[in-house]
């Protein structure tokens, strides 16, 4: 059973998700910490509840999202993603993760394709944790090998992109996840229209924000959001 239930926060979320049309069609996944206790007299086993593999996110009740432990144990009635290793892994690797949100979002994808790292091109970049968003590499998905490439692309970041496939993202909740999710595709969109620009107008490429700039920017982020 559900120990402190999370699933209706990540139903809620999920729906919030279809409206940002981050993730066509079944593409994508979103999961959130939680624990399970296969009966009352147990320890709750620590892990995550997930997105169901290749379900449409529309119409998903709380009993389609199942919950995978940290040690690879499935409880629930659907399978979960393709892609929970990935989730798994960032979990295990990250302790200020709480929700893990991956996605094909097109800006996102289309970069990808060209598996470059995205540069300083706007202040923006910090809030994913460095001064460049990386791309990890190329593995068929659902992979181990395609997990151990994010969480190493993700290191010290919050952010990157996913070769040939699409991005993926940590948040210190739900909301943070989506809204890390839909800033990091719309750097996507204006870095590509920048570079477009440049070539329009036969300069090299947009001007880069230098390491002083970026760590500026980089501290300036610390207690950004925080109201109290
Ligand atoms: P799932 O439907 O299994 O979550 O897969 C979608 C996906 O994006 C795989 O990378
Ligand atoms: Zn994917």
């Amino acid at each position: 059973m559900p120990h402190q239930d999370p699933r209706p926060a990540l139903l809620c979320a999920i729906q919030r998700l279809v409206g940002m049309r981050l993730t066509p069609g079944t593409s994508g996944n979103l999961s959130v910490r939680g624990t399970w206790r296969d009966d009352l007299g147990s320890a709750p086993r620590p892990g995550f509840y997930i997105t169901p593999t290749g379900m449409a996110y529309e119409g998903l009740t709380v009993d389609d999202l199942p919950f995978v432990g940290l040690d690879g144990t499935v409880r629930g009635r659907r399978k979960p993603s393709s892609e929970w290793r990935l989730h798994r892994d960032l979990y295990a690797a990250r302790p200020e993760a709480h929700a893990v949100l991956h996605a094909h979002s097109t800006a996102a994808v289309a970069l990808a394709c060209l598996r470059r790292e995205i540069p300083p091109f706007h202040y923006m970049i910090a809030r994913f944790g460095g001064d460049t968003v990386r791309c990890a590499p190329y593995a068929t998905f659902g992979t181990q090998a395609l997990s151990d490439g994010v969480v190493a692309a993700m290191a010290g970041r919050r952010g990157c992109l996913m070769a040939n496939h699409g991005m993926a993202v940590i948040g210190e909740s739900l909301d943070q996840a989506l809204d890390l999710g839909l800033e990091l595709e719309v750097l996507c969109e204006q870095y590509a229209r920048a570079c477009q620009l440049a070539a329009a107008l036969g300069a090299a490429g947009p001007v880069l924000l230098g390491a002083e700039a970026m760590a500026e920017a980089l501290a300036a982020f610390g207690d950004y959001g925080k109201q109290a």
